[in-house]
Formats: C-alpha cells, sequence, structure tokens
C-alpha cells in the first residue's frame, strides 16, 4: 500500500520482523496539543499509519502535552478530528503527561545511579557554559554533588520550594561531547503552571527529549518515526531508554519534512496568523492546516496521493504549490458534477424566446463518469453568462466567445446571437439581446454551421444567488527570506457575486462541484440555501475558454 519511494522505513521494519527483534509493528503520532496540523503533518501521520498497517501493527496517536506553556483542548479535539478525517483510526489515544509519575520515578533512578543532578547555574550560565560546535563545554560547578544532596533537592524541586529557573535536573553524561544534546542535557525544570490535564499536581516538567523516549517505551513503540531534525537527538533518545532501564527498547527512525514552495509550514507562524488577524482561523481556506484545506474542497484522498507522490526520504523536500493542486484536481475530476456557474453575470434576454416560459434541456453531469447521470438545466428568454463572454467586437479570429452579429453555442441548449445592448445611464452595458435557433435545441445544429465557441449560462429565474470566494496564495510570491509579516498578501481573499444553476434542491457543506469553463468549488461552511457560499478550490488547468 506504502509508495515505493517510503520503502527505507519499511526497509528497516521488514528486516527488524524477519531478523525476530520485532513481533508487532506499533508506532505513533505525536502531536504536541498546541496548533491545528498542517499538509507537513499530514506526512507524518501517512507514514506511521501506513507503515504500521502494512505490517498488522498499531499505531497510536499521544498528545505529546509534557509542556504546559501552549497546550489547549482545542487542539487535541482538532487533531483527533483532523486524523479521522484523513481517514486513520488510532488504536488507542494517549497523553505523555499521564505518565509523569514514571518519568519522576526514571529521573531518581538516573540520580541514584549517579547519572543526574540539579544544577542551580542560571539559565545564562548554562547557555554559555554549554559550549558551541568548536568549543566543549564546561562542567557545572553542582555537577559532583552527592546522590543525597540531589535526591533531596530535587524532591524539593517537586514539592515547589524554589522559583522557576533557580534549579534544573541535569542528566550527567559529557560537556565535551561533540553532539551538543549530550552537554548534559536538562530533565527537569520548575514550571509554576497549570497543565490542561494534569492540573496544579506538578509545579516541575520534563524536558522533550527525556518525556519521549520514555513514553515510546511505555507505550510499546518499535519504530518511533520522526522528522529528520530530531536525527542528532537520537543518541541521547538511546542513552534515556538504556540508563533508565527501561524494559521495551523502541527505535527512533527520521524523515525529511514536507514543505511546499511559498507556504509557512511551522505551527508557531500558523499561529500568528490567526492571532494577528490576518487569516479568519485555523480554517481559513487560504490555511495550509488540514482544516484549512477541508474548508477550501481538499479531499483525504488528494493530500494523501500528494503527500505520497511528494517520496519519503531522508532529506527535507520542497514540493510546488501546483503539485498540490494538480492531486485535488485528479481527485474531483471523476467525483464531482460538473455545473454552471456565473460568478460575474451579464443579462442575456432571448428576444424571439417565448415571455414567461422556462424549459428544460438535458445536460450531462460528467462526461468522464456516467455514473454521476444527467440532469435537466432550464432555459428561457432571461439568461445569465460571465461578462467576459462578450465583447461588442469580435476582436480576432481567437475569440471564441460572444460578440454583436456573432453565433455562440450555449451548452446544451441552443445556438444564440447578439443583435443589441442595452446600456445604463453611466454607459455600462446593461444587457445584450440575442436570437436564438429553436433547430439547434442540446447544440445539435454542428452539423448545419460551427459556432464561435460554446458558452456555458444559467437561467434568471431558477438560478441560486450565491457568493463565490476566489483565493490567491497567502504569501506574495519571491517573499521567501523576508519578515514574515512583510510576506502576507493581504489581497488574496476575493468575493464575487453572481448565480449558479439550480442543480439540486440544496448545496450541502463540503460538496463540491465542477463550475465548467471555471474551476472546482465547494460549498462553504457559512453556506446555506438562503445564502450560498462557495469557495474555489482551485481552478481548472485549462478550460475551453
Ligand atoms: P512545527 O514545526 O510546525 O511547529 P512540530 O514538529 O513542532 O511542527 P509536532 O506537533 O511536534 O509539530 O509534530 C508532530 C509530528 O509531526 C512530529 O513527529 C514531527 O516530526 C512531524 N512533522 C511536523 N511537521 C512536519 C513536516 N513538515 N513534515 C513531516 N513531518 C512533520
Ligand atoms: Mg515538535
Amino acid at each position: 500500500m506504502m509508495n515505493e519511494t517510503s520503502n527505507f522505513i519499511k526497509t528497516i521494519v521488514q528486516n527488524d520482523i524477519e531478523s525476530g527483534k520485532v513481533k508487532n509493528v506499533i508506532t505513533r503520532f505525536p502531536p504536541e496539543p498546541n496548533a491545528y496540523l498542517h499538509i507537513g503533518h499530514a506526512r507524518a501521520i501517512i507514514t506511521d499509519f501506513e507503515i504500521a498497517e502494512a505490517f498488522n501493527g498499531e499505531t497510536n496517536l499521544r498528545f505529546d502535552d509534557t509542556n504546559p506553556a501552549k497546550e489547549d483542548e482545542e487542539f487535541v479535539d482538532a487533531i483527533i478530528n483532523d486524523i479521522e478525517w484523513l481517514g486513520y483510526h488510532p488504536k488507542k489515544i494517549c497523553y505523555g503527561s499521564d505518565y509523569f509519575d514514571t518519568k519522576y520515578e526514571m529521573a531518581i533512578r538516573l540520580i541514584k545511579k549517579g547519572l543526574a543532578y540539579v544544577d542551580e547555574q542560571t539559565p545564562e550560565e548554562i547557555v554559555a557554559n554549554r559550549g558551541n560546535f568548536n568549543e566543549s563545554g564546561k562542567n557545572s560547578p553542582w555537577r559532583d554533588r552527592s546522590i543525597e544532596e540531589n535526591l533531596e533537592l530535587f524532591e524539593n524541586m517537586k514539592n515547589g520550594m524554589y522559583k522557576e529557573g533557580e534549579k534544573v535536573l541535569r542528566a550527567k553524561i559529557d560537556m565535551s561531547s561533540p553532539n551538543i544534546n549530550m552537554r548534559d542535557p536538562i530533565l527537569y525544570r520548575i514550571l509554576f503552571m497549570h497543565h490542561h490535564r494534569q492540573k496544579d499536581k506538578w509545579c516541575i516538567y520534563p524536558m522533550y527529549d527525556f518525556a519521549h523516549p520514555l513514553q515510546d517505551s511505555i507505550e510499546g513503540v518499535t519504530h518511533s518515526l520522526c522528522s529528520i531534525e530530531f536525527e542528532n537527538h537520537r543518541p541521547l533518545y538511546d542513552w534515556v531508554v538504556k540508563e533508565c532501564e527501561m524494559e521495551h527498547v523502541p527505535q527512533q527512525i527520521e524523515f525529511g519534512r514536507l514543505n511546499i514552495e511559498n507556504t509557512v509550514l511551522s505551527k508557531r507562524y500558523l499561529r500568528e496568523l490567526v492571532s494577528l488577524g490576518f487569516v479568519e482561523g485555523y480554517d481559513d481556506p487560504r490555511m495550509p492546516t488540514l482544516v484549512g484545506l477541508k474548508r477550501r474542497g481538499y479531499t483525504p484522498s488528494a493530500i494523501k496521493n500528494f503527500v505520497k507522490a511528494s517520496g519519503l526520504s531522508k532529506v527535507n523536500s520542497t514540493i510546488s504549490l501546483s503539485m498540490l493542486e494538480h492531486f485535488v484536481r485528479e481527485d474531483l475530476k471523476l467525483k464531482a458534477k460538473r455545473i454552471m456557474a456565473v460568478t460575474n453575470p451579464l443579462l442575456l434576454i432571448i428576444d424571439n424566446y417565448e415571455e414567461g416560459k422556462v424549459e428544460y434541456v438535458e445536460a450531462i453531469n460528467n462526461q468522464e463518469n456516467p455514473e454521476l447521470g444527467e440532469r435537466l438545466m432550464a432555459f428561457s428568454k432571461y439568461l445569465y453568462i460571465n461578462k467576459d463572454d462578450f465583447i461588442l467586437e469580435k476582436p480576432n479570429k481567437k475569440w471564441k466567445r460572444l460578440a454583436l452579429n456573432v453565433e455562440v453555442r450555449l451548452m446544451y441548449a441552443y445556438f444564440i446571437k447578439a443583435v443589441s445592448v442595452d446600456y445604463d445611464e453611466d454607459g455600462n452595458i446593461e444587457a445584450v439581446h440575442c436570437t436564438y435557433d429553436p433547430e439547434t435545441k442540446s447544440g445539435s445544429g454542428f452539423d448545419i454551421r460551427k459556432p464561435n465557441g460554446t458558452l456555458t449560462f444559467v437561467e434568471k429565474t431558477t438560478a441560486k444567488k450565491a457568493l463565490f470566494n476566489i483565493f490567491e496564495p497567502l504569501f506574495i510570491e519571491g517573499s521567501e527570506g523576508k519578515d514574515f509579516k512583510d510576506r502576507i498578501n493581504h489581497n488574496s481573499w476575493y468575493t464575487y457575486e453572481g448565480y449558479v444553476e439550480k442543480a439540486k434542491d440544496e448545496f450541502n457543506e463540503l460538496e463540491s462541484f465542477q463550475f465548467i469553463r471555471d474551476g472546482y468549488y465547494t460549498v462553504d461552511k457559512n453556506s446555506n440555501n438562503d445564502n450560498l457560499i462557495f469557495n474555489q478550490t482551485v481552478a481548472l488547468k485549462s478550460s475551453f475558454k
């Protein structure tokens, strides 16, 4: 089931099974519940779930909620929903914070083994004494205090006897290690903060590098898959599992992150876009969040196919936005009904058509997928076409639309010819008068004469009024490298008022359609049958304009 390009992880897992090292594959997706998921996370989710699935294993959703600062129940619920929406079902939903007791015990175990100590250097001193790539670090003056003293001080830390930043618990590893992560990393710090699940039970919180391997081990995770920036943390991961004498030994494997051209995929920036009001919310259709993409009309299969096609390797990859768009077009191509809408209406009056009469012509819902059936489309004396489908005088041979004294076919209906124009007081074209040829019903006049193109239209009296949201990228093209706030395209959401044919009685939220000659559109969450709102999911690549 997995894409061949993801084979490097699959091969490792396969080998582990064949060698007997692993029996039941268990993976986990470990988001920090501090924002909504974005399309980059989809790569991690797909990898975690599908690797396990390929070996009849299991995947847990584990909230990495050991940092109390930014966590929120709203994000927990949103993440659960997003994963279900993508079509994955976690075996268990776990919370890193549920294991705080075990982590505390493990910290004591390390102290007792002489492998952890309470440091009293200031945060600034700790940073300064850590050294850098060229310089090894300096031992803390508190590094060699006795096990008894460390046990007592750590207990005092837990009991709230010190201020934040006054003391930390550090692993005693090697201040001159070439890997800076191994230079006596901090295991616990003091934070007088309310935790979303643990409430006020704790005032010391474990650091990610200490908590994560323990969580994986406790849950029996066999393959802990994560993005490449954790590669340098792997020695510490292994150290924690080993020195805490954890029964179960998980294996961390890293893969490259997925980035999308001219798109910001970082929770910090996504949070800022929301909090500074640059977007409507996390589900703004311009956002690269899963909820944003969903509202825009992206389907789970479009996202999965895109992510799989992007491949999986050890290096980060940046994929073009057009590739993402390609996959949603591909997915909607056969699924979406192709109907007609007019986003910028111009009234047509068919002079030789009977006043008050409405007739119905047959229309095919999707020429490439007969299963979607047919529908009836209204036609009458009053119609709308798009403004840019009409011009007074045909400018050149390439103009395959309507002009005065030029005949076009209205798709599924008749040939019409423009004969005159009404103007409003300001001299703008208000309506175009046409004549139709009753002999050409359903476009059957092709053998008689060739019209100057085919137009889409809607019938005025039956059409439904609608708003059409059209989006541009949220970031100005080529603005990479500039300050985040200067990159924002403030004109990236346009709304047009127009009409959609009454192809159904009700247009339901998240239903997608192809508006012929225009693009794919999806019914917005704020839409209802009195106020229809469509979001343009993606424009058609080549319309027959
Ligand atoms: P961000 O950088 O957006 O803040 P994060 O890595 O801090 O993301 P987490 O909630 O920790 O967010 O992510 C959960 C998992 O998703 C991690 O294992 C992380 O490696 C993975 N992940 C996050 N972003 C990407 C990405 N762009 N491509 C692939 N995997 C990702
Ligand atoms: Mg993270």
